[in-house]
């Protein structure tokens, strides 16, 4: 039987119900579509690489490292050829860049030994593809969402430091973002659209410090919100 801690009770589903509406009908007040539009062009490597580079850093520093390397090699695969410490200064931007490398030649080792051309992983189902993705060393269900989404346009709800939070405050989950994750991500019907909603709402209005409530779409059903008032903040 499946433990207790790992499913949401009615009330929490129905919050998830709640706030997935909000995002739909406010959905434009990001630019989610262009961000969708945008990101689900892309050679599976570059996807995997790019989601590798992302790791512990900011978006900026990421898009940097990866332009490095895309500058110097055509085909993700001639890093596997390349010259480490080269490699190394290319990405040294985004940090973490020896770790970063021997994921990334992992990564693109356990792909290209699997399939012949790297676009079948988006072949497989998604349940498939995020087994074998997750298989890999360095790349953990947060990663293998962002991979199967931009790289293969699957409906994945990645769980980030934003996502997190907001599910957190709101009252719907807490513990790990792989709980979370594990949790919440099968009750959002339109994940990735979620997703990318809940990065630009944490970036701009539920920030980590000084969440900026007054301004919140969410707030009549955030368990935040509520205990704040009631405290008087
Ligand atoms: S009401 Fe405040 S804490 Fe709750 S989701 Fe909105 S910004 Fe975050």
């Amino acid at each position: 039987m499946a433990k207790k801690e790992n499913i949401l009770d009615r009330d929490k589903v129905r919050k998830i119900q709640k706030i997935e509406r909000i995002i739909l009908s406010k959905k434009d007040m990001y630019p989610v579509q262009e961000f969708l539009n945008r990101k689900k062009s892309g050679d599976i490597l570059d996807v995997v690489v790019k989601t590798i580079l992302s790791q512990n850093t900011s978006d900026n520093l990421r898009d940097i490292a990866f332009e490095n390397l895309k500058r110097r090699f055509k085909d993700m695969r001639e890093i596997l050829r390349a010259d480490e410490a080269e490699v190394v200064e290319l990405i040294r931007v985004c940090g973490l860049p020896r770790v970063k490398l021997k994921r990334i030649k992992s990564a693109i080792q356990r792909i290209i030994e699997r399939f012949e051309n790297p676009e079948e992983l988006c072949k497989l189902t998604k349940d498939s593809a995020f087994s074998f993705l997750t298989s890999i060393d360095g790349i953990g269900p947060k990663s293998a969402e962002v991979i199967l989404a931009f790289g293969c346009g699957f409906d994945t709800f990645p769980v980030d430091t934003h996502v997190s939070r907001i599910i957190r405050r709101l009252g719907i989950a807490d513990g790990s973002r792989e709980k979370i994750y594990r949790i919440v991500s099968p009750h959002f019907k339109n994940k990735i659209l979620s997703h990318v909603f809940l990065i630009y709402h944490g970036r701009n209005v539920c920030r980590a410090r000084n969440p900026r409530c007054d301004l919140c779409v969410f707030r009549r059903y955030c368990d935040y919100f509520m205990k704040s008032k009631g405290e008087g903040f």
